[in-house]
């Protein structure tokens, strides 16, 4: 795909609004470069004295049916050129969010938040000015130009030519400090990205910033990067304001020399009054269309490039794709087994987070998985859903490899509650039903029941129909995690992973929680990672992770009297019970 595909649909689609546009545009044209003849011939008739009450109100009211057609004209581009290329911003960016839907963890890993909001607002807005404005631009620069230039040359050509020798200088200076402004404009866009991004860093972080009374350090972080923003803005500005004035001056440059050698000509009677009046106004119509051709490069170059930065987005493949032709998962049983899996965040080549893992679930069992934190039991977790695939073995689901399912009919075959629970702001009842906004109440009520919810949310000052706030910031830690919980259970997958599901509960919360992932058990096949091993100690079978690899394996009685992690841990959280 090129640059230029991304918007030629919109050209045709919207052709024959565009058409009327540009239709309209010239019109407004060709009146405006009207109306200094008729001021010729008013100005004419005055001087030679041949003007009367009825030729001056025939101009008169020439001028004002020009004025009110320039008027209408001007309304219809505005609407079919400004108005249209909204559509070719709201397309653009819903296929740039609809693409980074389609990304994979990693991409987001790597990405900032901050370079894709400016992505989707800023460079959007790049585009659509270079496909409104730029060809409104384009148009008079390059119409009127030649148009006004044509008229002049019609009053008198070498009047014309020296009227037209600081124009050259126009077209230079405007290339010039139109490639300066570009670059500018880029170091400006990147200073904009950090400062979103920090801005929206603090705000999210604002109750760490209070209770470490850290507000002066933050303030003065975000003052700093807003200073580079300004300072970045002040360097374009610098280039900005000495381009206007520069095309101003020498405009007036041009004026000058009209009405010196003009008037000369005026008076010698090489041209009438009406001419050189007329002349005047030509330049003045002229002065538009030179800036203008300055400005257009200037607008279509940031386009351009605006367009580039979001063509690299949507090129990037997501890198967990659909087999060309998925397997079928006929009657699905729920075995999930690791061979030999490695992986690293960072590729092949990067360090392993994981090593040579092998784990077989049988159907309907339950693994639990323990080990100090860092060792990778999250990431094995997450290879499940495949929100990342292995470096180097395989996982498989009835022993077909993921890589050969559809992700999106594996990822209905599992129910996901990550480590750390998110919440859309939202009410409580669209966060449990993000997974399946259909289910019925009974079902509702009885995955609140099942993750300890019923009485915490009835508790709540609206019940179900609480907001959670940004991010569910008005609920606390072990609420968002048991909202994450119910949300899960609501999806009825056969395979359900669990993050630390009890890791912000209290003991009596827990003890609820595990009985319902007890009872699950048998007809689910479930994989619980936790740091408590009261919720793993009656799964099937336990393994340890340290480091990325498997250390230990089995029940919970083997382990608990082996020598290992395990027994060391049960040990601890023991004793932690009997004080
Ligand atoms: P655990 O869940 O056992 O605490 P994790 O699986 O979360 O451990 O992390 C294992 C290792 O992988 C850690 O060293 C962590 O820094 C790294 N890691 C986790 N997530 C990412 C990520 N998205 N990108 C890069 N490295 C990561
Ligand atoms: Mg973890």
């Amino acid at each position: 795909m090129r640059a230029r595909d991304l918007i030629t649909p919109y050209f045709k689609a919207h052709g024959r609004s565009i058409a009327i546009g540009m239709v309209c545009l010239m019109l407004v044209d060709l009146l405006q470069l009207m109306i200094p003849r008729v001021v010729k011939w008013a100005v004419d008739e005055l001087t030679l004295l041949a003007a009367d009450g009825r030729t001056l109100l025939r101009h008169a009211v020439t001028i004002a049916v020009m004025a009110l057609l320039i008027g209408v004209c001007r309304y219809v581009w505005r609407r079919c050129l400004l108005g249209t290329a909204r559509f070719l911003e709201a397309d653009l960016r819903n296929r740039l969010l609809g693409h980074l839907q389609t990304l994979s963890a990693g991409f987001f890993d790597r990405a900032k938040t901050g370079d894709l909001m400016a992505h989707a607002t800023n460079d959007i807005q790049q585009i659509r000015m270079a496909a409104g404005l730029g060809l409104v631009a384009l148009n008079d620069a390059i119409l009127m130009g030649a148009a006004a230039i044509g008229f002049m040359l019609y009053i008198h050509v070498e009047l014309t030519l020296y009227v037209l020798i600081p124009m050259p200088l126009v077209v230079v200076s405007a290339r010039l400090l139109g490639r300066r402004m570009h670059a500018r404009y880029q170091s400006v866009q990147a200073a904009f990205a950090d400062l979103t991004e920090i801005v929206r860093e603090r705000c999210a972080g604002m109750r760490l910033i209070k209770a470490h009374n850290e507000e002066a350090a933050a303030l003065a972080a975000v003052t700093g990067v807003s200073q580079a923003y300004v300072d970045e803005n002040m360097r374009l500005v610098g280039v900005t304001s000495l381009f206007f004035p520069l095309m101003m001056m020498l405009t007036n440059l041009s004026l000058a020399v009209v009405l010196f050698f003009g008037g000369r000509k005026t008076i010698l009677a090489e041209i009438t009054t009406g001419d050189f009046v007329a002349f005047i106004s030509y330049l003045n119509l002229l002065s538009w269309p030179m800036m203008a051709l300055g400005w257009v490069t200037n607008l279509i170059q940031r386009g351009g490039a605006s367009l580039e930065r979001l063509k690299r987005i949507l090129d990037q493949q997501p890198e967990i794709q659909a087999p060309d032709t998925p397997a079928s998962l006929p009657a699905i049983q729920g075995r999930i087994a690791f061979d030999g899996v490695t992986f690293s965040y960072d590729g092949p080549q990067g360090r392993p987070v994981l090593r040579d893992i092998s784990v077989e679930i049988e159907p309907g069992r339950m693994l639990g998985v323990v080990g100090p934190p860092g060792s990778g039991k999250s990431t094995l977790l997450s290879l499940v859903p495949r929100l990342y695939d292995p470096c180097a073995g395989r996982v498989t689901l009835d022993g077909i490899d993921l890589r050969a399912l559809d992700p999106a009919e594996l990822r209905r075959q599992v129910a996901y509650v990550p480590q750390e629970p998110f919440l859309f702001s939202g009410t409580v009842r669209d966060n449990i039903l993000f997974g399946c906004p259909q289910s019925c109440s009974n079902r509702l009520d009885q995955a609140l029941a099942e993750a300890a919810l019923t009485e915490t949310v009835a508790a709540l000052p609206a019940g179900l129909e609480t907001r959670v706030g940004e991010k569910g910031v008005l609920l606390s830690g072990g609420q968002k995690q048991r909202i994450a919980l119910a949300r899960a259970l609501l999806v009825d997958a056969p395979i359900v992973l669990l993050d630390d599901p009890i890791s912000q509960v209290d003991t009596a919360t827990a003890a609820v929680i595990v009985a319902a992932i007890r009872r699950m058990a048998g007809r689910r096949t479930i994989i619980v990672v936790s740091h408590r091993l009261s919720a793993v100690r009656f799964a099937d079978l336990i393994v340890t992770v340290e480091a990325g690899r498997v250390t230990e394996c089995g029940s919970h009685d083997r382990l608990a009297s082996a020598q290992g992690y395990y027994a060391r841990v049960y040990r601890l959280q023991e004793l932690d019970h009997a004080t």
